[in-house]
């Protein structure tokens, strides 16, 4: 059966695999020079930055001596562009507190409804607290996700202070004994300045709530946004530690090796990927299968 990430990825391999079949297709002959070529423009095309494409290609057909395949080397070198993503060792504290920033639109609050039903479904108690006080509709869209997920959701009046409710969900987590508490932010884009402060307010605020708090600070990214996404990534790693990405919307794109210049250029795990709207559509990123997909010749694979 068709894994989930390779059937998101599908928009971008229909991009990509056009391209790639022409060099290398059974029978095709090409030198390695217009294999090379045809590689860069192939990756190009799906949103992979030049620079990730140069280190990917550099002298690539010295890997590939020993019969080793041009694509087999792809795939390793592509393979090895993500940081170690070890599991975290011992019991999680609880409750495990995470925090997840990112622009608006980009996937956060339904990000956060996904990994919560999981969790529920696997028996855990949480709460979702919406520190996003500036749109009343983001605090309504988490409070329907709290109501499907089963746990508690906090809130407070428009406008409050973000951090406060932060501080509250950790508190109320923490007095409840809750297994984890998920606190969703706000991303206005246009006054940039005052959200990187709001975000290291919410951050240092939680650590005083509960000591080593937050335990995992995941930026969502929307895969449709390709290299902008990229450039908006650097503002946020600025304001506060991120330990990871979560990659929405990969369903939806053709620019999908947005993941390549991501690891190339973030040096961060991605953790999640989101490759539709409902809840087993949030799933965990395999890079090995993300670049067999990726170089895939087979559109209906
Ligand atoms: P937020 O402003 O960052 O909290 O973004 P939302 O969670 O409100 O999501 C914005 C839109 O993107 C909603 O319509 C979601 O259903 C949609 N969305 C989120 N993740 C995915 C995904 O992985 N695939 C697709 N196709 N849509 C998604």
């Amino acid at each position: 059966m068709m894994g989930k990430l390779t059937a998101g990825l599908k928009k971008t391999r229909t991009a990509l695999s056009g391209r790639l079949r022409e060099v290398f297709a059974p029978g095709a002959a090409h030198d390695e020079e217009e294999t090379l070529e045809a590689l860069e423009e192939a990756l190009l095309l799906s949103d992979v930055g030049l620079g990730t494409i140069e280190k990917l290609l550099a002298r690539l057909s010295k890997d590939a001596r020993g019969g080793t395949s041009l694509v087999d080397a792809l795939k390793g070198r592509m393979t090895a562009l993500w940081p170690e993503n070890p599991a975290p060792e011992g019991p999680p504290p609880a409750p495990w507190v995470h925090l997840f920033i990112g622009v608006n639109g980009v996937g956060k609050t339904t990000t956060i409804g996904k990994l919560a039903a999981k969790r529920t479904a696997a028996g855990q108690s949480g709460l979702l607290g919406a520190a996003d006080t500036f749109r009343a509709a983001a605090a309504e869209q988490l409070e329907i996700w709290a109501e499907r997920a089963g746990t508690a959701f906090l809130r407070q009046r428009e406008g409050a202070d973000p951090a406060a409710v932060a501080f509250d969900s950790v508190q109320v987590g923490m007095s409840k004994r809750l297994d984890f508490v998920f606190v969703d932010t706000a991303g206005r884009l246009h006054v940039k300045h005052n959200l990187m402060a709001e975000l290291e307010k919410i951050y240092r605020v939680i650590g005083k709530a509960m000591e080593g708090a937050p335990h995992q600070v995941s930026l969502v990214l929307d895969a449709t946004t390709g290299q902008n996404g990229l450039s908006q990534a650097r503002r946020f790693l600025e304001a506060v530690p991120v330990s990871d990405l979560v990659l929405t919307k990969l369903d939806g794109t053709a620019k999908g090796g947005i993941a390549l210049s991501i690891a190339d250029e973030l040096q961060l795990p991605i953790r999640m990927v989101g490759v539709g709207e409902s809840v087993e559509d949030l799933i965990p990123f395999d890079p090995g299968e993300y670049v067999d997909a990726l170089l895939s010749l087979d559109n209906d694979a």
